[in-house]
């Protein structure tokens, strides 16, 4: 991409930051604008609140605006794919993007990162974790399951057995990512454990305020890696029980500041570090 600008060459200080609705409660801003500091890079990093129908304006004028790029969250990730010029291939398979790129020609790239922070968040928790050594198990058919579904195939898992509160959705999963794929019933979701070396919960269940996930875990074995996308609270119910029964557990929070990385990157220059100190940031 050589029509590009490098950040460290455009005059003034590079503008990004994320677009949502509602956007208030992100953390994002947060994460980024503690990396600049830490880095004593010259930028900064906004929550963009857009409804749905200013979405394609706001994107034709961030650019001219000095930004450089955004993150974009519920409930844009889908329709950014649209809007955006160029898409890559990981995330047209899952559907929804939710890291663009402003290039210097004035076209809009745009990336899916979550399944990359996912699997980075369990490379860097639990180094030893091998999804090739047995089935996983992802309970949950939303955008966060399909981007961890694309990410764990890509990985190397062999068997990936997923289940939701709506089957169609897990169905629709398994038409568009293959044989490795089994759709198992909700009501049938604690059998699905049995064996499964990589468990996963990507609905919003156990996030505060909600129900806990009420799935059986008498057939978890203690050798399972048990990991949630939900990371308020860090320990969700799923998390403390899995751990009451030896397993290794890994929490969201991870995922989430492993998916700021390429994104921050590309726009100040610099790859930004996931580690206890930036969680501490989040977590104040
Ligand atoms: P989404 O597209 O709205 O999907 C929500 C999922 O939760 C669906 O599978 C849905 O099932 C299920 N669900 C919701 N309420 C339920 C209930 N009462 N009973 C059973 N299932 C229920 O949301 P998403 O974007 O995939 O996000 C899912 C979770 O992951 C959220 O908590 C989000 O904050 C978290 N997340 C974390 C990260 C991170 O970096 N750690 C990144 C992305 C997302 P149905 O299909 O039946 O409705």
């Amino acid at each position: 991409m050589t029509d590009e600008i490098p950040a460290s060459q455009i005059s003034h200080a590079p503008l990004a930051g994320v677009i949502g609705m509602p956007i208030a409660h992100s953390r994002s801003p947060r994460v980024h604008g503690h990396w600049l500091k830490r880095y004593g890079l010259a930028g900064h990093y906004v929550p963009i609140p857009v409804m749905p129908e200013h979405l394609a304006e706001v994107l034709r004028v961030l650019p001219r605006a000095g930004f450089v790029g955004a993150n974009v969250t519920i409930p844009h990730k889908e329709a950014v794919l649209t809007l955006a010029d160029t898409v890559t291939d990981r995330a047209a398979l899952i559907g929804a993007a939710n890291t663009l790129i402003f290039r210097a020609d004035g076209k809009i790239h745009a990336d899916n990162t979550d399944g990359y922070g996912f699997i980075a968040n369990l490379r860097q928790s639990a180094p030893d974790w091998r999804p090739e050594a047995g089935p996983a198990a992802v309970i949950g058919a939303g955008g966060a399951a399909r981007a961890v579904v694309a990410s764990l195939l890509d990985s190397g898992v062999k068997e990936l057995r997923i289940t939701n509160r709506t089957r169609l959705r897990a169905e629709q999963i398994k038409a568009e990512f293959g044989a490795r794929l089994v759709v198992y019933d909700w009501a049938q979701a604690g059998n699905m454990l049995e064996g499964a070396t990589t468990v996963v919960n990507a609905t919003s269940l156990g996030m505060d305020g909600k129900q806990p996930l009420r799935v059986p875990l008498d057939a978890l074995s203690p050798d399972a890696l048990v990991t949630d996308l939900v990371y308020t609270p860090l320990m969700t119910p799923l998390l403390t029980e899995a751990q009451a029964r030896g397993c290794r557990v890994v929490d969201g929070l991870g995922m989430l500041l492993h998916q700021a990385a390429p994104g921050f990157e590309r726009w100040f220059g610099h790859r930004p570090e996931v580690d206890d100190e930036i969680r501490r940031v989040v977590l104040e």
